[in-house]
């Protein structure tokens, strides 16, 4: 062991459970990338100040969890905790945003580091897959990203998961709505720091998960009972679009996400078999977020799934992924000139596609025959010296243990027209 472990609230991904998380990050770009969506990179940290104007000051995220640090030369960066913000921040540096190409559709896939208390689906490093579509209102659009998020899920075989579906309204109906809920929190028995939050940001005192809070919020004013004629045609729309797409969803009241520019569709992934940390997603239109750090008018609508607590979610309901043996063939040398033969053989069958392996450090037969088992290769090629004399190579079925000798210089076409 060495004397460094990983730093807490992380942990390592190691194969071969790491194809689980290739899979479902997979799983989950597939139908973004038969939609339209385009592939997007951007940097592991950006300017602290995109993620205090772009997430919200008075955030946990912001306030509590970003990993902050200064450079030599004096900029303030952070780590990113979301990608949302730097997506759009990618998207107006390149002026992607231009008449006639909105919206941009684009999805990513990275770490995200929030400094949280670390806990079962809570960690300190993690990763989300992520899409956004920016520059358009249009209900099919918030309907298409749900759909889409669904869709992935299910191809991964879930289906202990619920969708929460609310509305946030938008500048019109919800000042008046935030308006009441202010009165109605200041009438209740809340700590000061909750105070001062309902006086900053009331929609997030909603969110608040302790008991002795969610009890008081029993009679809450509801978003819902204050949406304009717009914001109401706007959701039952949304509504309309994913009930005839086959999916379904519960319309949660409650459902927020805390900050001004989130306007309009909001809604989450939970899953019941995760315990405390049950959101595996989330996302909602977000039609301020541009001006906020400084673009034109660009009305947005993405989401961010958890690639952890995706995987977490596969653990709770027993589904094993069908992935495929990585290797097909595996390569038993016995000796110095059949290491050169079979390694021109393993190179040539990768050159064809092939997923071949090697046995590597002069092992011997029973050594061998144990690590090609191990791969999960479905033939084993065994050269030793009376096959080399002969001019065959052992072509070992490792499913049926049939094995058939095979002239070298035919293997490379044999295996290949075996393997299909
Ligand atoms: P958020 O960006 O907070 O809306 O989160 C979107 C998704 O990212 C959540 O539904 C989780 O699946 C995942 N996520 C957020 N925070 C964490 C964390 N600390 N550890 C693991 N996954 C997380």
């Amino acid at each position: 062991m060495s004397t460094f472990k990983a730093p807490k609230g992380t942990y390592d991904l190691l194969p071969p459970e790491s194809a689980k998380f290739l899979a479902v990050r997979e799983a989950i770009a597939a139908p973004l990338r038969n939609s339209g969506y385009g592939y997007i990179e951007t940097p592991g940290f950006e300017n602290v100040e995109l993620f205090a104007r772009g997430v919200g000051e008075s955030t946990d995220i912001v306030t509590k969890e970003m990993y902050v640090f200064e450079t030599k030369g004096g900029d303030r960066l952070a780590l990113r905790p979301e990608t949302t913000a730097p997506v759009l921040r990618a998207v107006l540096e390149a002026n992607l945003h231009k008449a006639g190409n909105l919206p941009v559709k684009v999805w990513y896939s990275g770490s995200q580091y929030r400094y949280e208390r670390p806990q079962k689906g809570r960690y300190r490093h993690f990763s989300q897959v992520g899409a956004e579509a920016i520059g358009a209102e249009d209900p099919a659009l918030d309907a298409e990203l749900i759909i889409l998020a669904d869709q992935s899920y299910r191809a991964l075989g879930l289906r202990n998961f619920r969708i929460l579906l609310n509305s946030l309204g938008d500048q019109e109906c919800r000042p008046v709505y935030r308006a009441a809920l202010q009165d109605f929190l200041r009438g209740l028995d809340l700590d000061e720091d909750t105070l001062r939050r309902a006086e900053i940001n009331p929609l997030r005192v909603l969110d608040d998960k302790r008991p002795e809070v969610q009890q008081q919020l029993t009679d809450a004013p509801l978003l819902r009972d204050y949406l304009c004629d717009a914001c109401k045609a706007y959701h039952e729309e949304v509504r309309d679009l994913i009930t005839a797409a086959g999916v379904v969803f519960e319309d949660d009241p409650k459902l927020v996400r805390g900050l001004d520019y989130y306007t309009r569709t909001t809604f989450e992934f939970v899953h019941d078999g995760l315990g405390s940390q049950s959101a595996v997603g989330g996302g909602g239109r977000y039609d301020g977020l541009s001006e906020m750090i400084g673009g034109p008018s660009l009305p947005s609508v993405g989401w961010a799934l958890g690639v952890d607590r995706t995987v977490l979610a596969l653990e709770a309901e027993g589904i094993e992924l069908d992935i495929p043996s990585a290797t097909s063939v595996y390569a038993v040398p016995l000796g110095e000139e059949a290491r050169r033969i079979l390694f021109a053989k393993v190179t040539e069958l990768r050159k064809n596609g092939v997923a071949a392996d090697f046995s590597y450090g002069g092992k011997g037969l029973k050594a061998a025959m144990k690590a090609a088992n191990r791969s999960g290769a479905r033939y084993a090629l065994v050269l030793g010296e009376r096959d080399l004399a002969d001019g065959v190579v052992q072509l070992k079925d490792m499913e049926s243990g049939e094995q058939t000798a095979i002239g070298v210089n035919e293997i490379v076409a044999e295996l290949e027209s075996r393997l299909g």
